[in-house]
């Protein structure tokens, strides 16, 4: 494995332990030249998979871009990485599971926008926005709406104290990064 900082062909294993209940196996490297240290995980490649895109293209399924689409609705949000790695995985064994070989964006889009809502609403609301196209102050109340109903069984205080306001100029970190989010564009796209 090419180490990711300096381009050394010829990294060495330090640890290998299974995870995600046996599905993959996480290795930490260490490169002799650099002496940086990577993770790696390895997993089974069950079949190919294709996405059917809105624009009526179909692409080969990539776990990474959908990680990294999922990244960049998770920027500087405090998740650690091993959970982001579980939900793709989850995600990606959903897929898998569906016995379908060809699967359109859509479906992933939305199994993304489930996912994310149980792991960080700040996220959920990023991605849910960009990729729902959302155009109308309507869209982000009802989304907003739908975490409030999940926050008040949990009786935290994140979103305004459970309560949707009426006031789109935003104070809590939700609203001011829902209001941003429809200029990211890019990030909205699962693939
Ligand atoms: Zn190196």
């Amino acid at each position: 494995m090419r180490c990711p900082f300096c381009g050394c062909e010829d990294t060495q294993v330090k640890d290998s332990r299974p995870t995600e209940e046996n599905s993959a196996i996480r290795r930490r490297r260490v490169c002799p030249d650099c002496a940086g240290r990577f993770t790696t995980f390895e997993r089974v490649q069950l079949r190919e998979l294709m996405v059917h895109k809105r624009s009526g293209r179909k692409v080969v399924f990539d776990r990474d871009k959908l990680m990294n689409s999922v990244m960049v609705a998770l920027r500087k949000r405090p998740i650690e990485p091993d959970r982001v790695e579980r939900m793709v995985s989850g995600i990606v064994r959903q897929l898998e599971a569906s016995g379908e070989s060809e699967i359109a964006s859509s479906v992933i889009g939305e199994l993304v926008i489930d996912a994310l809502r149980g792991l960080d609403p700040v996220a959920y609301v990023r991605f849910a926005s960009v990729y729902r196209d959302f155009r109308e102050a309507a869209d982000f109340e009802s989304v907003l709406g739908e975490i409030a109903r999940d926050a008040i069984p949990r009786g935290e205080n994140q979103f305004n104290g459970g309560e949707p306001s009426e006031d789109s100029s935003g104070k809590s970190d939700t609203k001011s990064s829902s209001v941003k989010v429809p200029n990211a564009k890019a990030s909205g796209e699962t693939h």
